[in-house]
This record gives C-alpha cells, sequence and structure tokens, in this order.
C-alpha cells in the first residue's frame, strides 16, 4: 500500500519543528526576530489545540550572542563561538518564553550534546524527560550545548539535531523551517529559473549534488545538511518536509495538506528505535574484524555475529557498548551491542561455540553481536 504526503501528515500527532538562524534574525541584523517568535507561537497552540504535539529544535544561540555583543560577522575560532553560544543561549531562550507565555504555552530548554545521545542510558533518559514534558502540554525547545560540545564529537549542525531529536520522542515528522520555499532542481539563488521539487520519493545523487553549501553568515548547513537529514529520515521510515517559515501559516499550510515545500516521503517500513539509536545517535568504542564467512552471514543472511568469524579486534569497550564491525579490508559493514569486551573477544575469537565456555569458564551467549541488536551499514 503506497501513502501520499497527506495520509502521512493527518497520521502525525507529534513533530519536530527545526528553526534555522536565518529566520529567526532580520535581514538588517538587527537582532532576534520578535515577531516570528510570535506566530511560531501562535502556529504551535493551534497545533497542541487541535491534539498535535510540538517540540522546536532551535538555531540562533550564536546569532543571539553576535547581536547581544554587537558582532557583525560570525568568528570561525571554536573558543569565541562557544562563548557567543553560551551569550546567546540565555538570550534566545528568553524570546521563547515571552512568545509562547503569550500564548498561554510553558516552554522547557533542552541541551543536548552527541555524547548524550550515544550513551544509551542518556538516551533514555533524555526520552523520558520529552515524554514527560509533552505529556504535561510543555513545548521542549531544543538546541545544542554548543557552549561545552568540543569539536570531534558536536552534532555540527542543528539539521543532523533534528533527526537525532525526532528518533529520541519518536515523533512522526520532522519540518525543517528555513527560508527559502523547499528543495529546489537548482540553487535558486543561482538560477531563478529554478523550480520547486515538491516531491522526494528517491533520493539520487544527482539530487545529493544539487544540495549546495549555505552561504548564510549567521547559521551552518544550508542544503546540504537538509539533504543529508533527509536521507536519515527516509531511511529510518519517518517522513520529513523542508518548508518556508516566513510564509504566514505554514504549518497549518502544512497540516490543512496545502502542496507547500518538499516532502521527502520515507521507507516502507519504520525501523525499531533501538536500531535508529544505533544508526544514528550512537559513537562506536572500537571494531571487530571478521572474515569473509562471517561477513557473507551477517551481511546476507541476515545473522548474528559469532566468535567463529572474528579475526581480530580495535579498541576497549566493556560489555554491552557498541561496537563497528569491519570487513577484512576495513570497510564498516554492521554496528551493534557487543555481549562481551573487549578483551573476551581478544580471548575467544576464531573458537567454536563450545570452545569458548572452556576458555571463559562461562557462556553469555552464543553470539558476541545478536541480529536484533545490529545494524548494517
Ligand atoms: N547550534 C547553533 C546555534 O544555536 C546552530 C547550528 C546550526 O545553525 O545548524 O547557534
Amino acid at each position: 500500500m503506497t501513502f501520499d504526503r497527506k495520509n502521512y501528515i493527518s497520521k502525525s500527532k507529534r513533530l519536530v519543528v527545526k528553526i534555522g538562524s536565518s529566520l529567526l534574525t532580520d535581514s538588517k541584523k538587527r537582532g532576534i526576530r520578535n515577531r516570528f517568535l510570535n506566530h511560531l507561537a501562535a502556529q504551535v497552540e493551534e497545533l497542541n489545540d487541535s491534539g498535535i504535539q510540538c517540540v522546536i529544535v532551535t538555531s540562533g544561540a550564536i546569532a543571539a550572542g553576535m547581536f547581544e555583543v554587537g558582532l557583525g560577522k560570525r568568528p570561525t575560532e571554536m573558543a569565541k563561538l562557544q562563548a557567543l553560544a553560551a551569550v546567546g543561549q540565555s538570550s534566545l531562550m528568553h524570546r521563547y518564553e515571552v512568545a509562547f507565555k503569550r500564548k498561554g504555552l510553558k516552554v522547557a530548554q533542552i541541551l543536548l550534546t552527541a555524547e548524550d545521545l550515544s550513551n544509551r542510558h542518556r538516551y533514555s533518559n533524555a526520552h523520558n524527560t520529552f515524554v514527560e514534558l509533552i505529556k504535561n502540554g510543555i513545548v521542549p525547545i531544543v538546541n545544542e550545548n554548543d557552549s561545552v560540545a568540543v569539536e570531534e564529537i558536536k552534532f555540527g549542525d542543528n539539521d543532523t539535531l533534528g533527526v537525532l531529536v525526532t528518533h529520541l520522542c519518536e515523533a512522526d515528522l520532522l519540518i525543517i523551517l528555513t527560508d527559502t520555499d523547499g528543495f529546489f532542481s537548482e540553487d535558486p539563488r543561482l538560477n531563478p529559473k529554478a523550480e520547486l521539487i515538491s516531491e522526494v520519493k528517491k533520493l539520487n545523487p544527482k539530487i545529493e549534488k544539487n544540495a549546495s553549501r549555505s552561504i548564510s553568515t549567521v547559521g551552518t548547513g544550508g542544503m546540504r545538511t537538509k539533504i543529508q537529514a533527509a536521507k536519515n529520515m527516509m531511511k529510518s521510515g519517518v517522513p520529513m518536509l523542508i518548508a518556508n517559515g516566513n510564509q504566514p501559516f505554514i504549518l497549518k499550510k502544512i497540516f490543512n495538506s496545502e502542496k507547500v515545500g518538499t516532502f521527502f516521503h520515507p521507507a516502507n517500513k519504520k525501523m525499531p528505535s533501538r536500531k535508529r539509536w544505533l544508526t544514528w545517535s550512537v559513537k562506536p568504542k572500537g571494531s571487530i574484524i571478521v572474515d569473509e564467512g562471517a561477513q557473507n552471514a551477517l551481511v546476507n543472511k541476515n545473522k548474528s555475529l559469532l566468535p567463529t568469524g572474528i579475526k581480530s579486534t580495535n579498541g576497549i569497550w566493556e560489555k554491552g557498548e557498541v561496537v563497528r564491525v569491519v570487513d577484512v579490508k576495513g570497510e564498516e559493514i554492521a554496528k551493534g551491542i557487543s555481549n562481551y569486551s573487549s578483551r573476551e573477544v581478544e580471548l575467544i575469537k576464531g573458537m567454536k561455540t563450545s570452545e569458548v565456555f572452556k576458555k571463559l569458564g562461562r557462556i553469555v551467549t552464543d553470539e558476541v553481536i545478536h541480529r536484533d541488536n545490529m545494524v548494517k551499514v
């Protein structure tokens, strides 16, 4: 059975709306646009009234910080950006609070780092917090904790954060609001004849190539990170929309099934929550290198990973942590939760299950990684 945009949208009861920095700042760079926030609050209120729960992922902390300290150009140095985010986040949050309060809505600030979402325990704590807030009619306003996240482990851009938050709070739809009407056949800033693509059922290399880099002076990402986000959402089985946040009542138009923006159709089957976490949120602690037999069993036969197919390991991990599975050429083929620590895997690699007991004096499970706790890359 195939669904169209209308089917997906009418079934959406919880959505994540990502707001880009360019929407929050005016073209003359005089400050955060309170009018935009007031209008957003009015739309969220309307959706709430019709039983649709909203989570906001907002950018704009660095941009707001630039206004606060009177900086015209976005710096590139990490420490400066982090300091600006610290200044800007509180003033940004204050604006949200004021705008939403006028509509009788309470907001809550959630700042996340990639590490928070990589750890299963913290991930489920964060999930519970979201559920509790939403249950109580409070609108979570999420941003990356820019002031403490170090470069190597940053989400990097809020389009990616939007994807992870959609999975984290089990939302049915991700809407990325930006300052263009959607995704175009070519960069509309360079070619005025570029056409808006209203539906994407499948991504191809041409589409990915057309997703140009942003030239925004206040945010990061541009279309490139939005298309990457769409790729992830489509694979996970959850729909995504890119639309123009400057269009009046854009969220209402989307929920009235007007053909606005670009709608990305999801894969038919929704990936289970644990597999989505494994695929996008987790940072593996090490690698297990497997032989061709195991590679074939994992990739083509959907089997679990047994000690017998393991050739070697890289890195140190404890039982229950996530590792990469790589082939003999070093190509990643899967990711999964290891039932054994790296020390144990080193001791039992290449062994038959019957030999494992003799070596370790115990068997936790036959599988080093069970197929239910594994995702293919
Ligand atoms: N987290 C950054 C901020 O709030 C924005 C990142 C982005 O624009 O993608 O300023």
